[in-house]
């Protein structure tokens, strides 16, 4: 019997953190290659994009947080259903960091303490506002302690946008050579108009497939 059904497989990347240090700006500098000095209150939003790799399909599914839910049920409904979380950060936004290990924390009281599938990313790097020996402490303790990834990023000039993906994709062994793929794929999905691009978009609900 041959297969006619080709295998698809789902992974999900939930972006968190505290609210203002970029996550949406993240992901809409990696998907739309844009930036926005505006600040608009993300609520909760998914997109969701394919890619064929050796022959398997895959949907990558970003999931967009608020940063803050009404009920802590919720935020733990999305850490169950994530594959693997990029924990964003900025100097510019106070105790943003300590909002990192506290969700790790989290993270890892739902998934287990042998859980890998973190990459933390520090966000605002053109703004210099931290320091270079705060960012280089904060790279050892993900890097060494927690075994997570870690990426300076800035969501203002695109510098490391690319690389927070590719880590990810790492972090559930995927290709991470892909970035080309999922760029000319978006770009269908650009031309084909917003179809696909955002999913669901819901009120202070954590998505589930
Ligand atoms: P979120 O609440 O984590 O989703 O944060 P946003 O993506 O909405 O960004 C919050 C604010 O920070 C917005 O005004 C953005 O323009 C700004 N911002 C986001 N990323 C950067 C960055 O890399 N550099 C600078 N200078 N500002 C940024
Ligand atoms: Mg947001």
């Amino acid at each position: 019997m041959s297969l006619t059904v080709q295998e698809q497989r789902t992974v999900r990347f939930v972006f968190l953190g505290a609210a203002g240090v970029g996550k949406t700006a993240l992901i809409v500098r990696f998907l739309h290659d844009r930036f926005d000095f505006k600040y608009t209150r993300t609520v909760e939003e998914l997109h969701a994009l394919e890619y064929d790799t050796d022959g398997a399909r895959v949907r990558v599914e970003i999931l967009d947080t608020s940063g803050s839910y009404a009920f802590p049920a919720m935020r733990a409904l999305c850490i169950r259903t994530a594959d693997a979380f990029a924990l964003v950060y900025s100097d510019a936004e106070r105790d943003s960091l300590e909002e990192v290990q506290r969700l790790r924390e989290e993270i890892l009281e739902i998934k287990g303490e042998t859980f890998a599938g973190i990459t933390v990313v520090e966000n605002k790097a053109d703004l210099q506002s931290g320091g270079r020996l705060a960012t280089a402490e904060v790279m050892r303790t993900a890097e060494e302690e927690w075994g997570a990834g870690f990426v300076e990023t800035s969501a203002r000039t695109g510098e490391n946008v690319i690389a927070v993906f590719r880590d990810l994709l790492e972090q559930v062994k995927l290709p991470s050579r892909v970035s080309p793929a999922l760029r000319r794929r978006r770009q269908t999905l650009t031309r084909d108009g917003a179809r696909e691009k955002q999913l669901v978009k819901k009120n202070n609900s954590c998505i589930l497939s």
